[in-house]
């Protein structure tokens, strides 16, 4: 792996880590059925898998991609009905842009306003244009018509064609008070090297580059501090291939005095967590085994699926979700 920019850290790395782009994000949400309705109705992207938290059962683990689930695609959620809103701002995800081709944004915002969406706010950035809007809860999203290169497809939507369809993620925006500290993580240990660059906002890529890889960094004086509730983004994962270039991740933050989380088994993949230097929640999650490892791929998603600790308590977990249709 290639890392062109120099760190600035004054222990710099021995070993980088593979890092092949943005894994998940993982958002609260509010209302389930709400979040369903909105992210697979009118956003057109797959529920792939309908599971709870790992760490709280009473909780629903809501995951929305393509058609398989691919890595670079998948927007979580962890649903609490009448939970409270949060505020995006400063030491959080504070934007989730996803990919889609740069002819598509008219369709897009004809398409949002038609599903009471409002307001949706059209801007240029890096040369690219942005659609702005907020989902039921408040988060934050962007679609990013783009130009460049991204032969990832969407899932099929009756209503939304494969030349309009979201690919993916194109990438996060991540708002600082000093982006010094994370920068330095960013470009030293985990490899990401700067792409772009305007005042207040820092373009950065990993590996192969292009859509699916970006982390901006935003700078803006106006953003008040974050507060987590519904609305906001609870951890952003980057992928790194298997379990051994994850081992050696870990290893390396660990060196890096970053309290690292043991190995977590996820089902669908592995993760480690961290907090980058301005309190963001950052995990590294494997690209196997993915979605299909419990139910076939025609039918991700469309039943509760149980880690094995919990099998055993299925009826009582049920009983107390809420339906999601
Ligand atoms: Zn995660």
């Amino acid at each position: 792996m290639n890392n062109t920019t120099a760190s600035t850290q004054a222990t710099t790395p021995a070993a980088a880590l593979q890092l092949l782009g943005i894994h998940h994000v993982t958002a609260i949400a509010g209302d389930p059925k709400r979040n369903v309705d909105f992210y697979t109705r009118v956003l057109g992207l797959r529920l792939v898998k309908q599971t709870v938290n790992f760490d709280d059962p009473s909780t629903y683990h809501l995951y929305y991609g393509d058609s398989v689930g691919t890595p670079g695609s998948i927007l979580t959620f962890f649903p609490w009905s009448g939970l409270r809103r949060g505020r995006p701002g400063n030491g959080q995800v504070y934007a989730t842009a996803f990919s889609v081709p740069a002819g598509s944004l008219r369709f897009w915002e004809a398409r949002l306003l038609a599903h009471h969406v409002a307001p949706v706010t059209s801007t240029t950035r890096f040369g690219e244009g942005v659609l702005t809007f907020a989902d039921p809860d408040g988060l934050i999203l962007e679609l990013v018509g783009t130009n460049e290169s991204d032969t990832r497809t969407g899932y099929p939507h009756p209503e939304i064609s494969a030349a309009q369809a979201i690919r993916g993620f194109h990438g996060v925006t991540i708002a600082v008070i000093d982006a010094a500290r994370t920068e330095s993580l960013l470009t030293g240990a985990m490899a990401y090297r700067v792409a772009q660059t305007v005042p207040g906002r820092t373009r950065y890529t990993v590996a192969a580059g292009g859509p699916g890889t970006y982390v901006d960094l935003l700078v803006d004086s106006n953003l008040p501090r974050g507060l987590p509730g519904a609305g906001t983004i609870h951890h952003l994962a980057f992928r790194t291939p298997d379990d051994d270039a994850q081992a050696r991740a870990r290893a390396t933050l660990v060196d890096l005095h970053y309290h690292v989380s043991p190995v977590m088994d996820r089902n669908y993949f592995h993760s480690i967590y961290y907090r980058e230097p301005e309190g963001v929640l950052f995990e590294i999650a494997t690209d196997n085994p993915g979605f299909a490892v419990d139910e076939s791929v025609e039918t991700l998603g469309t039943t509760l699926k149980l880690p094995a600790q919990y099998e055993s308590q299925r009826a009582e977990i049920i009983a107390h979700l809420p339906p999601l249709t």
